[in-house]
């Protein structure tokens, strides 16, 4: 038993999910559950009927359509949208694309060969569920019109919310691969080897076990767990190469502000709306459990109540007998919902936005962007979202409202770390970060972990001045590229000296993930304190991280406290900015190891930092 013994619930029913799919299948199915949510969702009802500027529309051929000007568009005809991945191009892989020079000769019409397979699939998809238009960003977007690319590229919520649906490549890493293509069963994502010899092939495909004199065989595969749990909670633990598109930073909002995805995972096609999450092997519901063991996430989500009878989570499923699985649901306390139904609960006004938001940030600045510079672009539809909804001040990624704990977003010290090439973006901005593992794939790991999970309070000397704080915005798009910002605060501060804790000795060479710790200054007569120092852009020199020079160390707060726990402070490292008196950059952050007391006596400054 071994090794099974950790794949709980080891024994578990599941629908057949065949190795291959067909469109037939896939329309079959995706009709049914888009059937499902029409006549039982309320919650994922359309708005009023919207089209974006342009289409693809496979009626007789395939042309792009301006629904603005071309005749015989009507403006309340249905139109579906593609998220996928636009993978690296090369001389072997070609996007397709409008550009300047064939948006006239796109719009005569485009021939089936041109289409990548992915393309090609998705229209044959689009046309089986009996749709004319398909919205493709690629296509539906000038790609090298600056003008029409930032006019387009705002509008992307509205073309996906008032999509009737988006068919989500999930599974695919470019539109080389096709839609209806044979699936990875045993997924990979466990390194599951039978051990009878002979009794399984190591692909792990469906097996069928039959004894003489059964009426009906039994099927045996490996569960598709690991396909379920991408929907669901934070996706910085799920990432994974199976399913690349959820790595994308871009695919973050189409997921969430699509009305319902179908999503063409690498084991089996998921349906997610902001009611429900289905799947082709029916055990998805189950999730929850799934992920709030899996997670060890005690206090994840706490500020989310127990799913209510509506949306289907906690009812059980009558088929699912097995002792162990019931064993299982009631050790969970807390439940995980799917990240689009919490987001849509966020959206009415249901769950606390500004808690939502820290959580999605968490994630978001984990996933890939080709571009740095598309880094607040791609999460704008969210912040525009929630800000109708709120009313709150934006600040270049973080809600005046939340303040100071917004301004606890920590690094994270396994990534080599740069400032971000657009200096105007503030430095007390998450968004002020990139790290690239490799070209290409910028992002910015910035965790919040530590005080949505524990509870945060913050210090009661600490003053934010509203009137004092601002951002301000390239062509006044106040979710767009932050040319300049400040912050004023008023807060109890110390100040200290930047070492590293350990090989300090001459001739050690910087390579960027040193430790560092801060020695505080605690009074004339006492010696130094250290303390924890993460700085923001490791991956520099010494000079960034301000080496042996003198910082300010403003206290922001504490963990809740709670019986039997210690509860770290939590500071801010500053340091002046030359020649302007009174401006401070955030060069890190600092979490003290246990309950500290050191700035007690401190003195309270006010400061702007920019
Ligand atoms: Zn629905
Ligand atoms: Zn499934």
């Amino acid at each position: 038993m071994g090794r099974y013994d950790e794949l709980s619930p080891p024994i578990g029913w599941a629908a057949h999910v065949p190795a291959v799919i067909t469109l037939d299948k896939v329309a079959k199915l995706a009709m049914k559950w888009m059937n499902d949510c029409d006549a039982s969702h309320p919650k994922c009802a359309a708005g009023p009927p919207k089209l974006p500027k342009r289409l693809v529309d496979v009626r007789d051929g395939v042309r792009v359509v301006d629904t603005f000007v071309d005749a015989g568009v009507f403006p309340d005809e249905p139109y579906m949208t593609l998220s996928h991945c636009w993978g690296r191009e090369s001389a072997a892989m070609y996007l397709l694309k409008t550009t300047q020079d064939t948006l006239y000769s796109n719009r005569q019409g485009i021939p089936w060969e041109a289409f990548p397979p992915l393309f090609q699939d998705v229209i044959k998809l689009v046309r089986a569920l009996g749709c004319r238009y398909v919205w493709i960003d690629s296509l539906c977007i000038i790609q090298d019109d600056q003008e029409d690319w930032m006019a387009e590229s705002v509008k992307m919520s509205e073309v996906y919310n008032n999509a009737v649906l988006n068919i989500a490549a999930t599974g695919m890493r470019n539109s080389s691969v096709g839609l209806f293509r044979r699936r990875i069963h045993g997924q990979g994502f466990r390194d599951l080897m039978p051990s009878g010899a002979g009794a399984v092939d190591h692909s792990l495909e469906t097996i069928e076990i039959q004894e003489a004199g059964e009426e009906s065989p039994i099927f045996s595969r490996v569960s598709h767990d690991r396909s379920h749990e991408v929907l669901y909670g934070d996706m910085e633990y799920f990432r994974t190469p199976m399913e690349p598109l959820l790595s994308r930073a871009w695919v973050f909002q189409e997921r969430l502000l699509s009305r319902r995805t179908l999503h063409f995972g690498a084991s089996e096609i998921l349906w997610e709306c902001r009611t429900d999450c289905f799947c082709e092997c029916t055990r998805i519901g189950d999730a929850h459990a799934l992920s709030a063991r899996n997670l060890n996430s005690e206090g994840l989500n706490q500020n989310v109540e127990a799913p209510g009878p509506e949306s289907g989570l906690l009812e059980e499923n009558p088929k699912a007998s097995d002792e162990f699985h019931r064993d299982n649901l009631k050790t969970v306390t807390r439940f995980i919902r799917p990240k689009k139904v919490l987001f849509f609960d966020v959206c009415s006004g249901r769950s606390s936005a500004l808690d939502f938001w820290l959580r999605a940030v968490e994630e978001y600045s984990f996933l890939y962007l080709s571009h740095e510079r598309d880094r607040p672009f791609a999460l704008a539809g969210i912040a525009e979202r929630i800000q109708r909804l709120t009313g709150h001040v934006y600040l270049a990624g973080l809600w005046l409202p939340d303040l100071p704990r917004a301004l606890l977003w920590s690094p994270c010290r396994s990534k080599k770390v740069f400032r971000a090439a657009n200096r105007g973006i503030p430095s007390w901005s998450w968004m002020a970060r990139n790290c690239f593992p490799h070209v290409q794939s910028s992002m910015c790991a910035a965790r919040y972990k530590h005080v949505t999970q524990y509870g945060f309070v913050p210090d009661l000397r600490l003053e934010v001045h509203a009137e004092g704080t601002f951002c301000r915005y390239e062509h006044d798009n106040s979710f767009g590229l932050p040319v300049a910002g400040q912050i004023h605060i008023s807060a109890a501060s110390c100040w200290g000296t930047v070492e590293m804790v350990t090989d300090n000795k001459p001739g050690v060479r910087w390579n960027g993930r040193k430790d560092l710790c801060i020695m505080l200054e605690a009074g004339d007569d006492e010696s130094p304190i250290p303390i924890p120092f993460l700085a923001d852009c490791q991956g520099e020199d010494p000079s960034t991280v301000r080496l042996s020079e003198r910082v300010l160390c403003v206290l922001i707060g504490s963990r809740e406290a709670k019986e039997g726990a210690s509860t770290p402070q939590y500071l801010l490292v500053l340091f002046p900015v030359d020649g302007h008196d009174g401006l401070w950059e955030r060069i890190g952050f600092s979490e003290t190891q246990d309950t500290a007391t050191l700035m007690d006596d401190a003195q309270v400054r006010e400061v702007k930092v920019v």
